[in-house]
């Protein structure tokens, strides 16, 4: 259980701590590894999730997982860049909580995960929240939770 004090300075922020889903780089699961690793190249993330023609999250796609997916015994095989689609080799362990899930949940999940996706409940992506994010808040947290408390004390 979160301290309500807490939860409040975590979640009372001007910005959203939602990414929402329009400006998230994603791609297909039925896109190339070409074309997944030419978005990587141009949005410089890590990883980035891996959507279904529904628009459901299918997994997780990054840079080391499609060069482990081109790989022959010993060499990396190119022309299967542009032949072996994305999920073929993209990753499945990826979270994703429902858009109105708890804090508690939220801070549980990315402990291990460095972004978290969010979907409706008809499971369709909404956007993503990340560690980054919250952890500004965490600092603000850090830094302001005196005054907080004088102000919930009086
Ligand atoms: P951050 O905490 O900002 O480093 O973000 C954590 C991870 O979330 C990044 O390494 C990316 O995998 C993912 N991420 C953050 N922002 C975006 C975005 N706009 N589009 C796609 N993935 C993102």
């Amino acid at each position: 259980m979160i301290s309500q004090i807490i939860e409040d300075i975590l979640l009372d922020h001007e910005e959203n701590l939602i990414i929402d889903g329009h400006k998230v780089a994603t791609v297909r699961a039925e896109n190339t590894c070409l074309h997944a690793l030419m978005i990587l190249n141009s949005v410089g993330y890590s990883s980035i999730p891996v959507l279904d023609r529904e628009g459901r999250v299918a997994g997780q796609i990054s840079t080391p997982l499609i060069f482990s997916g081109i790989k022959d015994e010993l060499q990396y095989n190119w022309d299967k860049l542009a032949e072996r689609r994305v999920s073929e080799v993209m990753s499945t362990n990826v979270a994703v909580l429902d858009e109105n899930c708890a804090l508690e949940d939220i801070l549980h999940n990315l402990v291990n995960h460095s972004f978290l996706c969010l979907v409706d409940s008809g499971g369709f992506f909404r956007g993503i929240i990340t560690r980054r994010e919250l952890l500004k808040r965490v600092n603000y947290l850090a830094h302001e939770f005196d005054r907080y408390t004088e102000m919930y004390s009086n």
